[in-house]
């Protein structure tokens, strides 16, 4: 039997809005709705970021609880991910939620350039967070938008800034950093096998239409996907994806494909060392 692969539904983002797509969930009663119908359809761990009603980000911990809230008793199992980025620049104001201790939380360790600016990662601000999500026991991922990254990572771990070996997702395919490049893909596994052992687990997202092909690489390589309207809102060049569950659903497809089991929430949750619920 293969290995199980864990499906992680990054539902609102940042970026996107209902222009783009109004399947795109804002409100928090919205992302609980969208949450549920992907962890129904899949997936295990909700990555997460809140937003103002007039669709700008926020970093508001009461948002944060009520989502959080929302979704254990609707998704009871799900791993819970708040993300600490996306707001670039706004210092220490996208860890204030880090108190109401999720599962799991999104940590940058490094900088690097987005699209239209600099997405921001300053060594205090990352050792600020590192350090607060040690002391409330919230899992890190590591995102990775470069080789730098990983490594970054090995050192905050041989450091003991991160309690646990790190959980690295690879990101490919933002405008003006990392693009879907098939051989730093593999290169990335292969560093993340030397510096943390075979059996360390990673997964990977792709933006827009290099989302499928991310989904494809990992799952056949054995690692851990990620899809959601954050990274994506398309099903394809004509199509938009009329919910995060859709997108979920072309994960479980691929799954499919290469006899991958999709893992349960419990599977989850041994998978990567979360405390069961
Ligand atoms: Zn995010």
């Amino acid at each position: 039997m293969t290995p199980p692969c864990i499906i992680c539904v990054a539902i609102t983002g940042s970026l996107p809005t209902k222009a783009n797509n109004p399947a795109v969930p804002i409100t928090v009663s919205e992302q609980i709705e969208s949450t549920h119908a992907a962890f129904e359809a899949g997936a295990r761990i909700v990555h997460a970021h809140v937003r103002n009603d007039d669709e700008t980000p926020s970093s508001d911990p009461e948002k944060f609880a009520r989502l959080k809230e929302g979704i254990e008793t609707h998704c009871p199992g799900m791993i819970i991910q708040f993300s600490t980025g996306g707001r670039s620049g706004a210092g220490k104001t996208c860890g204030g939620m880090l108190r109401l201790k999720p599962d799991m939380a999104s940590l940058s360790v490094g900088s690097n350039n987005f699209p239209t600016r600099v997405y921001e990662n300053p060594p205090d601000l990352v050792d600020w967070l590192a350090g607060k999500m040690k002391t409330h026991g919230i899992k890190p991922e590591i995102e990775a938008f470069d080789l730098s990254h990983i490594l970054q990572a090995a050192k905050m771990h041989e450091d003991g800034r991160l309690a646990d070996t790190p959980y690295v997702q690879f990101v490919m395919g933002v405008k003006n950093a990392m693009p879907a490049d098939r051989a730093v893909f593999d290169f990335y596994i292969a560093t993340v096998k030397r510096l943390f052992g075979a059996d360390a687990q990673w997964c990977a997202a792709g933006i827009g239409a290099h989302q499928l092909t991310l989904n494809d690489w990992s799952v056949a390589a054995g690692g851990h996907a990620r899809t959601g309207l954050e990274d994506n809102v398309r099903l394809d060049r004509e199509t938009l994806a009329p919910s995060n569950a859709a997108l979920v659903r072309r994960v479980v497809d691929i799954c499919e494909r290469y006899e991958r089991p999709v893992a349960t929430w419990q599977e989850a949750r041994k998978i990567l060392g979360v405390p069961q619920a």
